[in-house]
Order: structure tokens, then C-alpha cells, then sequence
């Protein structure tokens, strides 16, 4: 497997999805002071972009989630430190790198329903709503893509390629 040359979504493009996508959770939640609700590893990048194109006060935290080995889904969810979530009665975004299958954010979305946070929305980077195994679907969206396994800002194979400013697909 290696990475494409060419990126499937450039740096300037994302740069300027986020923008738009800032301006579109401002509207909603100016004064509302929201807890942006990230999930490690991969949307690492993703949120630090995101959190300084939203002007209003809110508040950041993390969530780890792991489902994936190499570029297969192993169909299971673990999450970590979300017994620590202080979410109830707050205006929560769980930010996601990518929705796949479906599995993982909606694992994360009923446990933070079960903690009564005062609304819960789902802002992804990516979505592959052509993969979906669960009915789960993003509030906002930056991009929606074919069924390629894809990498960089932030998203990673085994490890890698997280650094990579723009998305590349993984190719045989
Ligand atoms: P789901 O549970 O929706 O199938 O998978 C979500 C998680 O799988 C994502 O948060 C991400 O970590 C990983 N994942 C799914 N598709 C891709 C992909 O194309 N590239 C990478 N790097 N990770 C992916």
C-alpha cells in the first residue's frame, strides 16, 4: 500500500471547507458556549482548525474511540474517558475525523445521549455514506467521498500519514 501522489482533497480546499463550516456553527451556537467534543486520534487536526474558525467562547475535550486495524473495520467499538465527560445539560459537537460504517460515533453519540447534554450534533470531516452499517448521519459535513481508505490531516494507516497536510488516498 502506499500513499497517492496526487491528493483527493487538497490543503486549500479543506482550509477553506472549515472556514464554512465555522461560520455555519457560529449561527448556531453564539452564546450557547459549546463543548466541542473531539475524537483521538484522528480528529486531532481537524479540530484545532476548526476550534479557531469559531469566534464564540466554548469549551474543548477529548474522547478516544478505536474500531479499525490497518484499513479494516474489526467491527467492534472500545471508547475511553468517557466516563470522565462532563456533558450533561451542555451544547455538545462531537467532532469526527470520518464516518465510515457508522459504528464508532454512533457508539459515542448513545452514550452521550444517556448523559443528558442539552443538544448533541455530529460534525464530520469526511463522510462514506456508501460504507454506512448503522443509520447515523452528520449534522455538518466537509466532504462526502467514495469508498477509498484515505489518509492524512490527521487520519492515519497504522499510525502514519497523520501529518500529511492534505488527503491522500491509500493505494495497492
Ligand atoms: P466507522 O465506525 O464509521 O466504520 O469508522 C470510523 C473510524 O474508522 C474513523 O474514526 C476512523 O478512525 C476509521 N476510518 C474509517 N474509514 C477510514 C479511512 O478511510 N481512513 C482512515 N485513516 N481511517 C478510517
Amino acid at each position: 500500500m502506499r500513499v497517492s501522489e496526487q491528493p483527493l482533497i487538497t490543503a486549500e480546499a479543506i482550509a477553506a471547507r472549515v472556514e464554512e463550516l465555522g461560520r455555519e456553527l457560529t449561527v448556531r451556537y453564539t452564546g450557547k458556549r459549546p463543548l466541542l467534543l473531539a475524537v483521538l486520534k484522528g480528529a486531532s487536526l481537524f479540530v484545532a482548525d476548526l476550534a479557531r474558525s469559531l469566534p464564540m467562547e466554548l469549551e474543548l475535550d477529548f474522547v478516544q474511540a478505536r474500531s479499525y486495524a490497518g484499513t479494516r473495520s474489526t467491527g467492534s467499538v472500545a471508547l475511553s474517558r468517557a466516563e470522565d465527560l462532563e456533558v450533561t445539560a451542555r451544547h455538545v459537537i462531537v467532532v469526527e475525523d470520518i464516518v465510515d460504517t457508522g459504528r464508532t460515533v454512533e457508539a459515542l453519540l448513545e452514550r452521550l445521549r444517556g448523559l443528558d447534554p442539552a443538544s448533541l450534533a455530529l460534525c464530520a470531516l469526511l463522510d462514506k455514506p456508501s460504507r454506512r452499517v448503522v443509520p447515523v448521519q452528520p449534522d455538518y459535513t466537509g466532504f462526502s467521498i467514495d469508498d477509498h481508505f484515505v489518509v492524512g490531516y490527521g487520519l492515519d494507516c497504522d499510525g502514519l500519514h497523520r501529518n500529511l497536510p492534505a488527503i491522500h488516498v491509500m493505494e495497492q
